[in-house]
């Protein structure tokens, strides 16, 4: 069994960027810049916004971060939307999810231009990764996409079950992993939660990607010998061992579905961190101007 190791990835990732924005500035560029607009101060979405402010900093990019109370209106929202689509020295403008209620999510993510658009929720981008055409990728999918291309795994033909059909996760990697490309070009099966024979269905998986936020949901009588499991899930249970009280766990149970497993994604240190490096990725892309 290898484990996928999402940390130290990342970590390549983050050194390699911080290679080009040196480079860059030293031939007269300017630094890229990420803004970040949060609002109201849950904690998992503080915790999301500060790691990438954090992961700003140490690859050398500016950053901002604008916050609003959670009782602001949605047209001051659009407004400062507006504001950092028109600012020139912003290349990336990500808005933390989830708004509260009274404010249309879908709303604000078209109101951002698309070149900016660094999170890869854009109609227009998630068209245009439909298309298979140049475009920022969604973090997360992008982050296992790397994953998968820097452990060099096989994907070329395999059968590829993804369980769960969010926008920013299931069914983007769906899409991703049926393309004409590398990876991809797997035979794909879309599960969620009105699937039937699950088991069936995942039995079959040459690569499981899991996306469902129910802690251990996937065990190891789901799983074929040498499967390729990705887990997404991030779910917060409470621990009598850790000196917090709590432990985060993913969607699969670890410690029997490693031992069926040819390639595995441990949470944390998985998933998660090439999440933030791929946000990276993308305005580094923006800043340079590659794809517009
Ligand atoms: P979501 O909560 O928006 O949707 C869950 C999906 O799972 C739905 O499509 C639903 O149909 C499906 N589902 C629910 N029960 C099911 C069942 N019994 N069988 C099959 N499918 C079922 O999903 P999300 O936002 O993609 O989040 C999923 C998990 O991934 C969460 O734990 C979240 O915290 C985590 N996550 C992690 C990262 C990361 O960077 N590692 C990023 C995003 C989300």
């Amino acid at each position: 069994m290898i484990l996928l190791d999402g940390k130290k990835t990342a970590n390549d990732i983050k050194n390699e960027i911080a290679i080009k924005v040196t480079s860059l500035v030293a031939s007269g560029g300017k630094k890229p810049h990420l803004a970040a607009i949060l609002v109201g101060c849950d904690g998992a979405s503080e915790t999301y916004v500060n790691a990438k402010v954090k992961a700003c900093n140490k690859v050398g990019f500016d950053s901002t971060l604008v916050r609003f109370n959670t009782d602001v209106s949605e047209e001051e929202l659009l407004a400062e939307v507006k504001k950092i689509n028109e600012n020139s020295n912003i290349d990336g403008l990500i808005v933390q999810l989830p708004l509260p209620a009274h404010i249309n999510e879908m709303k604000v993510t078209e109101a951002i231009n698309p070149k900016k658009d660094v999170d890869g929720f854009h109609p227009a981008n998630i068209g245009r990764m439909a298309l298979n055409l140049p475009t920022y990728l969604p973090a997360t999918p992008a982050g296992i996409l790397e994953l998968l291309e820097r452990y060099k795994i096989e994907t070329s033909g395999k059968h590829c079950v993804v369980i769960g059909r969010s926008h920013i996760v299931g069914s983007p990697m769906s899409i991703l992993m049926a393309r004409n490309n590398n990876p991809g070009n797997c035979t794909v099966t879309l599960t969620h939660s009105r699937t039937q024979n699950l088991k069936e269905i995942t039995k079959t998986a040459d690569i499981l990607i899991v996306a469902l936020g129910k802690a251990e949901f996937v065990t190891a009588d789901m799983v074929k010998d040498g499967v390729c499991i990705i887990d997404v899930g991030i779910t917060r249970v409470n621990s009598n061992i850790t000196k917090s009280g709590w432990k985060l766990l993913g969607d699969v149970a670890f410690d029997e579905v490693s031992k069926k497993s040819n390639f595995i994604t441990p949470v944390p240190g998985g998933v998660g961190p090439m999440t933030i490096a791929m946000l990276l990725k993308n305005t580094l892309v923006s800043a340079e101007n590659l794809l517009y």
